[in-house]
């Protein structure tokens, strides 16, 4: 796969239509529809401005939240446009539909240093069934197509990939970053190259850990993941997550991992509980877990194991956490993890959902080099996968 595409700084967006795909799909109140962060809407402002500074009349479109092809008024994007204008200090046209009428009537007005938002593009099923005819209408109101929008670049919509087909295609600035430090980590990486592996399931990562051991140092698994692993090398993991029919899967990637040269790291001790709760008292646990009890978090010589292996790392991937850190009782081996990363002097990413909110959280998130807003599109990342809304821009 090709990372190296070409940006908006590639383009003459002079007297242009740009059809923008921007990532506002921000989370709301439930009951009365506020947007409750608007960091999505922040972060797409550099290359708004940039667009519109170069004289483009900007034609921004995005999804938000899963209306699944129907028509439902509490996800209209009214409120982003309405944010939006106030972040951009200037007026942000609202279409009242996406490819009707309303919609190309304000498109064919718009002037140079304009810009005008669709309504969710999730309104209509063709959206995310990349219908061509549909991807059609929406390039047709513009002449070049930018993607700034990095959380549903694994998906080939209508406008994450398809517009592609009919219009010239460059990466925003969000986009542009997201590939580059991405990329080169996977294809040139600073070594050592550690890869950090938590959360809750090995099925969710094991195309990401097979691909990983082609490319890392060392891989350290965390999180509910690691007692498949455990289990695997014929320890008792008690009540903790457990997913049998990967424990096969488990055997393969440690001899692999062995046969490849790969240091991988597994939890040694780890905090343990009764019951899955905030309140349940931590247990401290070597080697086998009692059968009443399931780990919770990696415990403090595992923290010393892979704080240590992440000192003098040139490179650092992190994608899930160590235990369930949305416990406070539970949260020591993330927030060590973090620390480590943000005092480490390696390139450092970490990948979307959870990992991200816990850096942030934990107040790490200036000490780290990137973090990745896209959850999932950040694992097809890393597991090697061709991205939709990427292999559709020009090459650079
Ligand atoms: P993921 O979405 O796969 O990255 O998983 C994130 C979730 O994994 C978080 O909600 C954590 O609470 C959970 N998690 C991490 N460690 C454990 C564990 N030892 N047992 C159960 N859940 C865990």
């Amino acid at each position: 796969m090709n990372y190296n595409k070409k940006t908006i700084d590639d383009v003459d967006v002079n007297g242009k239509k740009v059809l923008l795909r921007c990532d506002f799909n921000v989370p709301q109140d439930k009951e009365t529809g506020k947007i409750t962060s608007d960091k999505r809407i922040v972060a797409a402002i550099p290359t708004i401005k940039k667009l519109l500074d170069n004289g483009a009349a900007v034609i921004a479109c995005s999804h938000l939240g899963k209306p699944k092809g129907e028509w439902k008024t509490k996800l209209t994007l009214a409120p982003v446009a309405e944010r939006l204008s106030e972040l951009l200090g200037q007026e942000v046209i609202f279409a009242a539909d996406i490819i009707g009428d309303d919609a190309k009537a304000k498109a064919a007005a718009l002037q140079p240093g304009q810009i005008m938002l669709l309504e969710n593009l999730r309104f209509d099923a063709r959206e995310e069934k990349n219908d061509p005819e549909f991807a059609k209408a929406l390039a047709d109101m513009a002449e070049v197509f930018v993607s700034d929008a990095f959380g549903t670049v694994h998906r080939a919509h209508a406008s994450t990939a398809g517009v592609a087909a009919y219009l010239p295609a460059y990466s925003g600035l969000l986009v542009a970053k997201e590939i580059s430090i991405m990329g080169k980590a996977l294809e040139n990486p600073v070594r050592p190259f550690v890869a950090i592996l938590g959360g809750a399931k090995v099925s969710d990562k094991i195309a990401v850990i097979n691909n990983l051991l082609e490319k890392a140092d060392t891989i350290i698994i965390g999180g509910g993941m690691a007692y498949t692993f455990k289990k695997a090398q014929g320890y008792e993991v008690g009540k903790s997550l457990l997913e049998e029919d990967r424990i096969e899967y488990a055997k393969e990637m440690l001899k692999k991992a062995e046969d490849k040269g790969v240091k991988l790291l597994l939890p040694v001790d780890n905090y343990c509980a009764a019951e899955f709760s905030a309140d349940a008292e931590p247990v401290l646990c070597e080697g086998d877990i009692p059968a009443d009890l399931m780990g919770m978090d990696i415990g403090p010589k595992t923290v010393e194991i892979f704080t240590g292996a992440v000192k003098g790392a040139g490179t650092i991937v992190w994608n899930g956490p160590m235990g369930v850190f949305e416990f406070d009782k539970f949260a020591n081996g993330t927030k060590a993890m973090a620390k480590a990363l943000g005092e480490s002097g390696a390139v450092t990413i970490v990948g979307g959902g959870d990992s991200a909110a816990a850096v942030e959280k934990l107040g790490f998130a200036d000490k780290i080099t990137h973090i990745s807003t896209g959850g999932g599109a950040s694992l097809e990342f890393l597991e090697g996968k061709e991205l939709p809304g990427v292999a559709c821009l020009l090459d650079a």
